[in-house]
C-alpha cells in the first residue's frame, strides 16, 4: 500500500476514439472509490503511443465525462500538484528511469530493427522477445560491452527493454480476485523505452502512478497479463512500498456472453456501444453513442454501475451519490458481466419516468421546435410530458407519443374504427358535440359526462371510447383519453370530432 494515507484514482485512456461503455465503467468505479473515501479522481491522458493519437479523442473523454458527471478533480483541463496530466507531456523523465533500470542490470538496449523483428516473426509464428532467445537477438545483452558502446555513440536506434527474470513467481493481492500470481518463465521481455524516446504503456503507467501518488487503480481485466511486467517494474524502481492497490474490472461481454462487447457487437445488433457520437476524423465515420440515441447520463451510469455490481439487494435504481455512498469492492464481481441492451432501455426508462419535468424540458423543447411548432405554452407542455413520460424509453420518443397535443391528425387508423360503424355512433358524436360545449373542463367530469352518454344510448363503453380516442388521437395508442380532451382543450376536441367524424361514417 502507498505510504500516504488519502485515496488518489486515475482514469487513464488513451486519446484513441471514442469512448466504450466499458471505459466510461472503469472511469465510474474510479470514480465511486475515490468519492466514497474523499479522495481525488484524477484524469491522466495516455498518449505516448503517436501512431495511434487521434486528434478530437481526448476533448471527447473530457465531455463524456461531464455528461456523466464523473468529473476529474485534477486533469489536463484542471492540473492539480501532480502534473502533467498529459503522458506526452512527460516524456523528458522516462528516458532517466529506462537508464537506471539498465545500469542495474534490470533492462538492456535492444537494436533489432523493424525488419529483424518481422523476420524472426516469420520464422516463428509464436515469436516473443524473452529469456528464452534474447541471447540469439541484437542487445546489450548478447553483444559485448564494447560493441554496445560503439552503437549506442553512433545513435543507432534502439528501444529499452525490461529484462524479465527466470523462474521466480510474482504476485499481487488484487481487490476483486484476492492473491493474482504469475510466472516470469511466461512473461515476455517488454520494450519499456521506444527507439523514438516515448515510454511504452508498461513504464510509463508505472512511473506516472508513482509520481502522482495514486493510491488505487480500477482498470479493465484485459490489462491482468501485463501486471507482472508492472510489478517487476515498481520493484526494480525501487518503489514497491509506494505500489498502488489494484482492481482489475470484469469484462463486459456479448449479450451472447461469449467474449467482450466490441464496437462491431454493436453495429451487429443496432445498439451503440460509444458512450457519445464519435465522427473519425479520418474516414468520416459515425459511429453512435447512448447520448444522441437518446439516454439520460443518470440512467447510463447507473446501468453501467450495475454492469459487474451490485448492492446485494433488490435494488437497481441508484443516484450517483447513492452509487458514491453504497458502492463496495467486495461486491464487483469477478467473471464478466453480459451486457444487455434491452436492460439499458429499462434503465433510460425509468428515469426519464421518474425525472423532474424542467430537467427534461430543455430537450422537449428542442423537439418541439425541431418539428416546426413555435411558442407553446410551457405549462401546457409541461402537463403533456407529464401525460406521456411513462411511455418514452428515449426522450426523443416524445414526438411519436405526443405529437397529437401540437398538431392535429391529419392521418386516421380508419381500419381499426370504419368497419363497425354504425349510425348510432355517428349520432352519438353528434350528440357528445352538442354537450361538450357546457361541459366542465377536467379529466374525471369529463369521463362521467362520456360514460353516461354511452349509458343512455344502450352501447358499450369500449366500441365508443377507442373511436374517440382515435378522432383526437390518429391511432389507437396514448395515455388516458378523457386526460387528453382535458389537455387539448374544449374547442380543439369539438374541432376534431367534427374533423374526424365523416372519415369514419
Ligand atoms: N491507457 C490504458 C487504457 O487505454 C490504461 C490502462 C490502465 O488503467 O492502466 O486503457
Amino acid at each position: 500500500m502507498s505510504s500516504q494515507n488519502n485515496v488518489r484514482v486515475r482514469f487513464a485512456p488513451s486519446p484513441t476514439g471514442g469512448l466504450h461503455l466499458g471505459g466510461v465503467r472503469t472511469a465510474l468505479f474510479n470514480y465511486l472509490f475515490a468519492k466514497q473515501h474523499q479522495g481525488e479522481f484524477i484524469l491522466r491522458i495516455e498518449d505516448t503511443d503517436q501512431t495511434r493519437f487521434v486528434p478530437g479523442a481526448e476533448a471527447y473523454i473530457n465531455e463524456c465525462l461531464s455528461w456523466c458527471g464523473i468529473i476529474p478533480d485534477e486533469s489536463p483541463e484542471k492540473p492539480g500538484a501532480f502534473g502533467p496530466y498529459r503522458q506526452s507531456e512527460r516524456k523528458p523523465s522516462y528516458r532517466q528511469y529506462a537508464e537506471q533500470l539498465v545500469e542495474k542490470g534490470y533492462a538492456y538496449y535492444a537494436f533489432d530493427t523493424a525488419e529483424e523483428l518481422e523476420e524472426q516473426r516469420k520464422l516463428f509464428p509464436n515469436f516473443r522477445y524473452s529469456q528464452e532467445n534474447r541471447l540469439s537477438l541484437r542487445n546489450s545483452l548478447s553483444l559485448s560491452a564494447a560493441e554496445t558502446q560503439q552503437l549506442l555513440a553512433a545513435g543507432t536506434a534502439h528501444t529499452i527493454r525490461i529484462k524479465v527474470p527466470e523462474n521466480e513467481v510474482v504476485s499481487f493481492e488484487d481487490m476483486i480476485r484476492g492473491k493474482v500470481s504469475f510466472e516470469t518463465s511466461l512473461v515476455d521481455d517488454k520494450v519499456l523505452l521506444k527507439a523514438d524516446g516515448m515510454p511504452t504503456y508498461h513504464l510509463a503507467v508505472v512511473v506516472d502512478d508513482k509520481a502522482m501518488q495514486i493510491s488505487h487503480i480500477f482498470r479493465g481485466e484485459e490489462w491482468l497479463p501485463s501486471a507482472p511486467v508492472h510489478l517487476l517494474l515498481w520493484e526494480y524502481l525501487g518503489w514497491k512500498s509506494d505500489m498502488p492497490q489494484w482492481a482489475h474490472l470484469p469484462l463486459i461481454l456479448k449479450p451472447e456472453g461469449n467474449g467482450k462487447l466490441s464496437k462491431r457487437d454493436g453495429d451487429r445488433l443496432g445498439f451503440p456501444v460509444y458512450a457519445m457520437n464519435w465522427i473519425d476524423p479520418k474516414s468520416g465515420d459515425l459511429t453512435k453513442g447512448f447520448r444522441e440515441l437518446g439516454f439520460l447520463p443518470e440512467a447510463f451510469v447507473n446501468m453501467l454501475a450495475l454492469l459487474g455490481w451490485n448492492d446485494g439487494t433488490a435494488q437497481e435504481i441508484f443516484t450517483l451519490e447513492e452509487l458514491v455512498e453504497k458502492f463496495t469492492v467486495d461486491r464487483v464481481s469477478k467473471s464478466g458481466a453480459k451486457f444487455d441492451f434491452e436492460k439499458a432501455k429499462w434503465f433510460n426508462h425509468e428515469w426519464i419516468k421518474n425525472a423532474d419535468n424542467e430537467v427534461l424540458m430543455p430537450q422537449i423543447n428542442q423537439i418541439i421546435g425541431n418539428n416546426g411548432v413555435q411558442n407553446v405554452d410551457a405549462t401546457f407542455v409541461s402537463n403533456v410530458l407529464t401525460a406521456v413520460k411513462e411511455r418514452l424509453t428515449y426522450v426523443s420518443d416524445f414526438w411519436t407519443q405526443a405529437s397529437f397535443f401540437f398538431v392535429s391528425p391529419d392521418v386516421y387508423d380508419v381500419d381499426a374504427v370504419k368497419p363497425k360503424w354504425t349510425a348510432q355512433k355517428t349520432a352519438f358524436f353528434e350528440d357528445i358535440i352538442q354537450g361538450l360545449a357546457t361541459q366542465d373542463w377536467n379529466a374525471g367530469a369529463l369521463e362521467l359526462f362520456f360514460k353516461d352518454k354511452v349509458a343512455a344510448s344502450g352501447m358499450k363503453v369500449g366500441e365508443l371510447m377507442m373511436p374517440f380516442r382515435v378522432m383526437l388521437v390518429g391511432g389507437k395508442f396514448g395515455p388516458d383519453v378523457f386526460r387528453i380532451a382535458e389537455l387539448l382543450g374544449k374547442e380543439a376536441v369539438i374541432a376534431r370530432i367534427q374533423k374526424a367524424l365523416p372519415l369514419f361514417i
